[in-house]
């Protein structure tokens, strides 16, 4: 028996493979959902047609993408925004796990796949950007989620994690219950770039839990822009009313 097969047999017995979501006993190490969840998650994944720009998924109107009637009537600030699954159900519960319980395996889980993402459109980023949270509400919460999920991503493509340059200097109140154009005002001047030299003639990848109005990543795009970057957006969960 070679090191490795006695270290999984080790591993199996004291530490037993079980669900990233639910914690439902499973067959391997290899971050695989339980099939409940694996189902549910599978009917919550976006799939075309969609926005070019900003992805938003269409609900009707034929199979082809194309650019949806917001992002006609004003181009956003980043080049795309793609996201995995649609914010419902198990995905919003998933979600909330994974802001306030740092150490699950929800994290390396989520960020493989964002990293999947990555790949699959054929992106080769210079850096991976999280939205960055103020250092107020890193105080209270301990982490950031979105910084978990980049540093899984920049792990699994060999990309360059970028956490410094991007900063909230602006601790902006809750974002929660206010429509689109509220939400932009609020986020309004809450980002800076530190060193834009670092950010110029750059693509990156700008990481961040869920796109709600797309406020949130838009700004930090624009700050991101007018330093020079090229961004794209992946979000692991999209809000769609
Ligand atoms: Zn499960
Ligand atoms: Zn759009």
């Amino acid at each position: 028996m070679s090191t490795g097969t006695v270290a999984n047999a080790f591993m199996d017995i004291f530490f037993p493979p079980h669900c990233p979501l639910c914690a439902e006993a499973v067959n391997s190490h290899t971050l695989e959902l339980c099939d409940k969840c694996a189902e549910a998650f599978n009917s919550s994944r976006i799939k075309g047609p969609l926005c070019l720009l900003c992805g938003i998924p269409f609900k009707s109107g034929g199979s082809e993408n194309r650019t949806c009637g917001s992002c006609l009537k004003k181009s956003p600030s980043f080049t795309r925004a793609r996201s995995l699954y649609l914010f419902d159900n198990e995905v919003r519960e998933a979600v909330h796990a994974l802001k306030y319980s740092w150490g699950t395996m929800l994290g390396p889980f989520f960020g493989s796949r964002m990293a999947r993402t990555v790949t699959e459109l054929e992106l080769s980023p210079d850096l991976i950007v999280p939205v960055p949270l103020h250092r107020k509400k890193i105080t209270s919460r301990g982490f950031n989620q979105s910084v978990l999920l980049a540093r899984v991503m920049a792990g699994a493509l060999s990309v360059k994690l970028e956490i410094s340059n991007l900063r909230r200097v602006r601790n902006t109140p809750s974002q929660v219950g206010l429509k689109g154009r509220e939400r932009s005002v609020n986020v309004a001047g809450a980002f800076i770039v530190r060193h834009a030299d670092a950010f110029k003639g750059k693509d990156v990848v700008l990481v961040d839990d869920v796109f709600t109005t797309g406020a949130t990543v838009g700004e930090c795009a624009l700050v991101l822009k007018r330093a020079g970057a090229r961004v794209t957006v992946i979000t692991l969960a999209r809000a769609v009313n």
